[in-house]
């Protein structure tokens, strides 16, 4: 079918609009208005800068623990504690491990595991808050469109061609048809967050990736709310050891909110090696140890999310900068994974971009040599240096947790060299071992009032998409699944995905794989950790995905 698209031209376009989006879009649009008001030429105007959000409002995919580190919120926005939806101030902070019914807290808590001087927050909070402060500046935000695909040009982008509305199951327009817009831009900015389905085909296409392929992990949370007195706001816990075992990474958290409520979650790097583990029953698992046990006793769930985030690092940061283009906040893997923290970093990414850009209109150049200035920016950052710390991090603990401890320790006394530097990393799909022949687990159920089951949870999400569209999830093969899969490594997807979209389902005597795309929270894990990288995640219907309120 040919499409006629109406076009859109932009100065800049940002896609994505969590912190490093609209960190860009802000402090652009700051610098613009300085530059305006000192008669400098050419006038720019931040009328001209377009951000593009998939979700169905500022912040509706915004997950995360969340501890705010405030270094770049304190730049962007000098008096934010005025008016920032800081939840609470970090007041206490606790390691600790866990056996199967006992847990012990660590004397003192390893300094990656500080968080003296942090917020505990509200992603979602946060992010709609610096969305009002985006709009003020005149800054076109729209809501409910997603990047679909991008428009290739010179050696890099031109801008993006939103996804088409109104497409029946089948892909043929219904009544409310409106094709995608083509949105031109002299510098398109990637802020799609992790594993970004643009970022990823731009990377692929142009070759930008580092020495290491990105490594994932992936985070399940639910928000509670607890009795009182059960948890101090501002106290903050990580935990290790059970029900993680020792050849997997992962740990858990508990942040302590006012109004008596508590984020837990459990996160586990996406490289471990049975493929029919289930990350979300491990963390309906985890919540069944006692510490967590007496504090949820008498609470109730309020929200469910699940995210992956990028753990690869500055040997698994692909070149961020090609002609028109840049790519930031987590697309980009501005996250410390020793730390478990990036929305600075993210925050930072995109105001760096956000000055790269401003010189390049100024100056009338968006090539890649102009935009190279972002990663000389990155270079004199503490971006470089929080991330060049721990650059060998997370490839450590690749073979097994014990291993990782002492890597980690040789390299916090080197400034992060270790015994090895560089570290290569495999993709985590590769630690997959098969299955010969060995049955399905039982498939966890949950009590309903302490653990629940994936249906249970997706619905806690308050997730939603128009059934009668294409489905966002293309299976290149599904005769690969059927066949091949459902021997050598027994349908992962049915237990890696935290929503319940995959399942191996009987018909007239054949198994197939079924997809329920609307149950999707876009965490992106399928795309991820299908064993034999044929499942693509492309965006559905703006709007459409979870609604993280409050989380
Ligand atoms: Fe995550 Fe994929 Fe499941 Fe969607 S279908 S929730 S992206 S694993």
């Amino acid at each position: 079918m040919s499409v006629q698209r109406e076009q859109l031209e932009a100065d800049v376009l940002i896609v994505g609009a969590g912190p490093a989006g609209l960190s860009c879009a802000l402090h652009l649009a700051n610098l613009i208005q300085k530059h305006n008001a000192s008669g400098a030429k050419p006038e720019l105007s931040a009328e001209n800068i377009y951000v593009l959000e998939k979700g169905r409002e500022i912040g509706a995919h915004q997950l995360s623990g969340a501890i705010l580190n405030p270094a770049a919120l304190r730049e962007l926005v000098p008096d934010f504690e005025k008016s920032a939806p800081l939840d609470t101030p970090v007041t206490d902070s606790a390691s600790l491990f866990f056996s199967k019914s006992d847990s012990f807290r660590f004397p003192i808590t390893p300094p990656p595991f500080q968080n003296k001087g942090n917020y505990v927050v509200s992603l979602n909070k946060l992010t709609k808050w610096l969305g009002g402060l985006v709009e003020k500046t005149g800054v076109n935000l729209f809501t409910q469109f997603g990047g679909a695909q991008l428009i290739y040009e010179r050696e890099g982008i031109a801008g993006v061609i939103t996804e088409d509305k109104g497409l029946d199951k089948n892909g043929k327009p219904k009544d409310n048809y409106t094709p995608g817009y083509e949105l031109r831009a002299k510098v398109t900015v990637l802020a799609e967050g992790t594993r970004g389905s643009l970022t990823k085909d731009l990377v692929a296409r142009k070759n930008l990736g580092n020495i290491n392929p990105q490594s994932y992990g992936l985070g399940i949370k639910e928000l509670w709310e607890v009795q009182p007195g059960k948890v101090a706001p501002g106290y903050v816990a990580h935990t290790m050891g059970w029900p993680v075992s020792t050849d997997m990474y992962g740990g858990g958290w508990i942040y302590g909110l006012t109004g008596n409520r508590v984020s837990i979650g459990l996160v586990i790097a996406l490289e471990y090696a049975d493929p029919q583990f289930d990350p979300h029953a491990a963390f309906q698992t985890w919540k069944t140890h006692p510490v967590l046990k007496r504090m949820l006793d008498g609470g109730k769930i309020v929200r469910y999310g699940a995210k992956t985030l990028p753990y690869g690092g500055w040997y698994a940061m692909p070149r961020n900068y090609v002609d028109g283009g840049l790519i930031v906040g987590d697309s980009g893997s501005f996250l410390d994974s020793q730390r478990l923290k990036g929305i600075h970093l993210a925050m930072k990414s995109g105001m760096l971009a956000a000055e790269t850009i401003f010189e390049a209109l100024v100056a009338g150049d968006t090539s890649a040599a102009k935009l190279s200035a972002y990663k000389q920016k990155i270079d004199q950052s503490y971006i470089r240096k929080e991330l060049r710390a721990v650059r060998n991090f997370h490839q450590s603990f690749q073979h097994g947790f014990l291993g990782g401890f002492f890597h980690a320790g040789l390299q916090m006394l080197t400034g992060g060299r270790g015994l090895i530097d560089p570290m290569r990393a495999h993709a985590g799909h590769e630690a997959y071992r098969k299955i010969n022949g060995r049955p399905a687990p039982e498939r966890f159920q949950g009590d309903g009032k302490l653990t629940f089951d994936r249906l249970t949870d997706v619905y806690h999400s308050g997730t939603r998409h128009d059934e009668d569209q294409p489905c966002h999830l293309r299976v290149a093969d599904t005769n690969v699944c059927a066949t091949k899969c459902v021997t050598e490594y027994g349908n992962p997807c049915q237990y890696f995905c935290p929503a319940a979209v995959y399942e191996m389902a009987q018909e007239k005597g054949e198994t197939r794989l079924k997809i329920n795309p609307a149950n999707c929270v876009h965490c992106k894990t399928c795309d991820i950790a299908d064993p034999y990288q044929i499942i693509t995640w492309v965006v559905p219907e703006g709007g459409g995905g979870p609604n993280y309120e409050g989380m």
